[in-house]
Formats: C-alpha cells, structure tokens, sequence
C-alpha cells in the first residue's frame, strides 16, 4: 500500500509511520514540522526507500494537492494537528488554523483526488481522520465514552478537534468520501515530546526537579501505549467500516497523582537516587482552567468488529518508556534545552 500520514514527524504520527514502514508499505510523511515536529523522531526509517518525508503544510492546499498527485496514497491518515491543550488555551488561533481550516483544506483537496481515481482504486481507497476522546467532554466518575455518546468539548483543543470530526463526517455523508475516524485517549511512550506529563515528570525526576501536579492529581485519563495506538490505526484504517467511527483506548484508567507515582517507583526501581524516593519532589500547583475530571473509553466497537486490543498493561508500558528516555538522550536533550525555562516545560500537562 502506498500511504500519506500527515502529522507523521509527531508523537503518534511517526510511531504509525515506523509502523506502516516495518509491515513493508510504502510512506509518505507529509509535514509542517512545527515545535512538535521532530525528524529525529523518523531516524529508524530515514534511510528506507519505502519511506519519503515532505515538508508541507496542510493549510496549503497547492502543496497537498501536488503531493497527492506525485504520490498516489491508497490510503491518507490524518493526524496533522496542534494537540497540546495549554498551548491552545494560551493561543487558541493556531489550532483553529490547523485543524479546522487545515482539515477543510484537506479535505477537499483528497476529495478531488479521490473522484478522479479509476474504479477500483477509487473503491479501495480510504482517508482516517484521528481524534481524540477530549471531544466528548469530561466524565464523572462512571461511565465510560462511547462512540454515541454526544460531543461536549470544552477546551480550545477539543473543540477544534470536534470541529474537524463534524467536517470529515460531513464529507462522507454529502460526498461519500470513504472515510473512517477514531477517537483515542491519552497515548505515552518513546519519542513523546517533554512538555507532555509523563516524559515531563521522567525528564525532571530523572534531574531531581520539582514535579508539579496540576490541583490535587486526582484527574483521571486512560492511558495507552503509542505503538498499540498505531497498531490499531493502521487496523482501522484498512479493515474499518467507511462512515464509522472507533473508540480507541489502553483500558487503563489512572489519578494523576498516580501516573506520577508509577514513574517515580520505575525510576528509582532502575536508576536509585542517593537523596530518596523520588516521590518526595511532587508539589501540587494550581489547576489548568475547565481542567476535565475524568475520561474513560469503551473500545468494545474496535475489539468486537476488528479484533483489536492494547498489548501493553500500564506498568509494563510506563517501565519501556522510563527505559526509552534513558536510553535516547540525544533524541530529548536538545527538545528540552531548547525550551528550558518556558512556562509550558515547567508545569504539568496531561497532552
Ligand atoms: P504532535 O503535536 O506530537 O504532532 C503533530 C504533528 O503535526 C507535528 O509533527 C507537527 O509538525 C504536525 N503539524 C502541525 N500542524 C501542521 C500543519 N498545519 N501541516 C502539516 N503538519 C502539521 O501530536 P500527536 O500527539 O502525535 O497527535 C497526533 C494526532 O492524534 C492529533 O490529531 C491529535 O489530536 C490526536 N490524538 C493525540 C492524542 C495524544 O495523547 N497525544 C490522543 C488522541 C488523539
């Protein structure tokens, strides 16, 4: 298969598109690289021939138009976006930018691309948009988000993701654009950018730093491993229903608090401090604004009609990548210099 992943220099994307070059499919990485795109993050198949990378923005649709031309993708996986939510409460304009007018743009761009394949092409192809569970609002503490369940986003970032979910139902509903979706809950693991919460909390217990925990660090988030993620995208997105959507999720719920306290007893289990646990430099700092109490993710759909389910229990996955991050410091060390003593490498974030 022949398949463009946008966003592909990022967290997620290059772990889909690491992914999709080991199973022997041929990708292209179509990306802006903004702060959060890294080529660093694609060095495992810079010199495979099946893997190309292109610098472009979505928002340019000349550019999107040109590299779908020049490619010919079987198969277009959008994960292109601004994914941080504090950085989106800071300044929300980018994320409008990108993920609703960037979405539009490509959206219709791979429209015209799609109505001018051969039959059988045209049967065959798909476009997977990613999402996350964020679009469903915030839980209390039972329940679980379904796919039905309805729209309630309630930070610039969420919002501007339900946005772009509306748009790509919308392109399928009117023009039939075979295209499936999937919302996800909170992915960890290699390669994560520093700002996030668990490679901020590994990076500053590691340097004997202070590790803030936005309120009381009882926010619940599920947690799933990057690489089951990008298993079941690839899943998704070959095996998927067009029109449909799949809930994604590492059926691991977890307290804040608690995550910190997983990484700190990974750490000190690998790398022991001579000052103590690590625990001791947790400190509670003020909440993020319309902080969300808690999501959790029925996935039942993407198990049931695909087969799919996380590999990696929490600890396991907590302790490969405490061991990543160890073990990559030429991959974080200049991401972490560079934005030493920003707001955003100094508080706690769960995205
Ligand atoms: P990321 O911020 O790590 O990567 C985003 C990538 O998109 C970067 O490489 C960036 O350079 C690129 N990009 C940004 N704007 C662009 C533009 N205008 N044109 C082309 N490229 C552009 O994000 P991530 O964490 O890898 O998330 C990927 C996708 O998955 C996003 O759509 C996000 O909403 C979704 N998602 C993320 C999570 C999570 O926990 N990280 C969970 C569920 C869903």
């Amino acid at each position: 298969m022949r398949v463009l992943i946008t966003g592909g220099a990022g967290f997620i994307g290059s772990a889909v598109v690491r992914y999709v070059v080991g199973l022997g499919h041929e990708a292209l990485t179509f990306d802006k690289l903004t702060y959060a795109g890294n080529l660093a993050s694609l060095a495992p198949v810079s010199d495979n021939p099946r893997h190309r990378f292109l610098k472009a923005d979505i928002c340019d649709a000349a550019a999107v138009r040109a590299a779908l031309a020049a490619f010919k993708p079987d198969l277009v996986m959008h994960l292109a976006a601004e994914s941080h939510v504090d950085r989106s409460i800071d300044g929300p304009a980018a994320f409008i930018t990108t993920n609703v007018v960037g979405t539009f743009a490509l959206l219709q761009e791979v429209l015209d691309y799609w109505r001018a394949l051969p039959e059988a092409q045209k049967v065959a192809f798909r476009f997977h948009h990613i999402s996350t569970d964020e679009v469903f609002g915030s839980l209390g503490p039972e329940g679980l988000f379904r796919e039905d369940t309805p729209y309630a986003p309630n930070s610039p970032y969420s919002a501007s993701k339900a946005a772009s979910d509306h748009l790509v139902r919308a392109w399928h509903h009117t023009y039939g654009l075979p295209a499936v979706m999937s919302n996800c809950s909170n992915n960890y693991g290699p390669y994560h950018f520093p700002e996030k919460l668990i490679p901020l909390v590994i990076l500053n217990a590691l340097e004997g730093a202070e590790l803030p925990v936005y309120g009381t660090g009882e926010n619940v988030r599920d947690w799933l491993y990057v690489e089951d993620h990008a298993e079941a995208l690839f899943t998704i997105a070959t095996r998927g229903r067009p029109g449909e959507s799949y809930n994604v999720g590492g059926a691991s719920e977890q307290r804040n608090i608690d995550v910190v306290h997983t990484i700190c007893a990974a750490l000190d289990a690998k790398v022991p401090d001579t000052a103590g646990p690590r625990a001791r430099l947790i400190r509670f700092v003020a909440d993020r604004p319309g902080h969300d109490a808690r999501y959790a993710i029925d996935f039942s759909k993407l198990h049931r009609e695909l087969g799919w389910s996380p590999r990696h229990s929490f600890e396991d996955g907590i302790a490969s990548t405490v061991q990543w991050y160890l073990d990559n410091r030429t991959w974080w060390e200049p991401l972490r210099q560079r934005y030493q003593g920003q707001r955003l490498g100094l508080t706690p974030v769960e995205k």
